[in-house]
């Protein structure tokens, strides 16, 4: 990876800023045009879509299925919690869920037993195939404009670390919002990158821009860029959430990254720590201690809900 000290201006017809980063052969430019951070030229979708339906979970993530079962337990706080906040929003009547992405489905079963009607989408055969198991409706493939006219009406759709990894966010978010009746909710989780405690951590550790990940991750987002999508789209963001900053472990001296044990270590910790909250009776707590985390642009995740007019 490399920094030009003059950032180069990339282009192409559709696409122009600032290059801010390189790795693996690929440009991460800040787009003039998108308002987000993304690879240029972006790849091929229809390599893109033979690597979701056959090969992430199989060869990119081999641990990721196994490694969700073992965490649901804790996933399912941040699940209950987006879920209460829907249902803030929404009121007790509407409850039509989409999980776009939906990966092993393990939001699709929390939602269900909290009684909304819950239906997922998923390119990948393994993944797709763990959600149906547990008792989700999945449509297997890609989400597109051939898909959504499928799918049906909802009050939520949810995007959890999808954005990240699609060649046109746009196209997919417009798809998405066009789903939704009139006040319903649009929730978008990506990694929260370039984050200010990326930059400390990756100063203080002296490492370069280990979260620049393609050609997996093709878009980067924060939550300034995330909002500002949603509100070019039509919705008004009305909530901001997070997760625990795992990159304090590395400014507090553990050097994780490249070392999947010590990742693993690290993740328990943080796990940990919102069990401990948990058990005190402090669920309010650490709810409000990620949403102040949001509010300074800080924390793993950027997690956007938006409502739809
Ligand atoms: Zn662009």
């Amino acid at each position: 990876m490399s920094h030009a000290p003059i950032p180069e201006l990339v282009a192409d017809k559709a696409h122009r800023g600032p290059r801010i980063a390189h790795a693996k052969g690929h440009d991460i430019i800040a787009c003039e045009i998108c308002g987000f951070k993304h690879v240029l030229p972006l790849p091929d979708p229809q390599i893109l879509a033979r690597e979701y339906a056959e090969n992430y979970y199989a060869e990119e993530k081999p641990n990721f299925i196994a490694h969700a079962g073992e965490d649901q337990d804790w996933f399912a706080l941040a699940q209950n919690d987006r879920l209460d906040a829907f249902e803030r929003f929404l009121g007790k009547e509407r409850r039509r869920l989409l999980d776009i992405g939906c990966g092993p489905g393990f939001l699709l079963k929390t939602a269900i037993a909290r009684g909304w009607d819950a239906h997922g989408v998923e390119p990948s055969r393994q993944a797709a195939a763990h959600a149906h198991a547990l008792g989700a409706k999945v449509t297997r493939g890609l989400f597109d404009a051939h898909s959504a006219a499928e799918l049906g009406r909802f009050d939520v759709v949810n995007l959890t670390n999808m954005l990240e990894h699609v060649p046109d966010p746009i196209t997919i978010l417009t798809l998405a919002r066009d789903l939704l009746d009139p006040g319903g909710v649009l929730a978008v989780g990506v990694p929260n990158d370039f984050s200010p405690l990326q930059i400390a951590a990756q100063n203080a550790a002296g490492l370069d821009d280990w979260w620049v990940a393609p050609p997996h991750h093709l878009n980067y987002f924060d939550f300034e860029s995330l909002s500002a999508l949603l509100v070019r789209l039509g919705l008004k963001p009305v909530e901001r959430m997070t997760s625990f900053p795992m990159e304090a472990f590395l400014m507090m001296g553990d050097h994780y990254v490249g070392d999947a044990a010590l990742g693993r270590a690290c993740h328990n910790k943080r796990k940990n720590f919102d069990f401990a909250l948990e058990a005190a009776g402090l669920k309010g707590l650490r709810r409000e201690f990620y949403g102040a985390l949001a509010k300074l642009g800080l924390g793993r995740e950027a997690v956007v809900l938006a409502v739809k007019p």
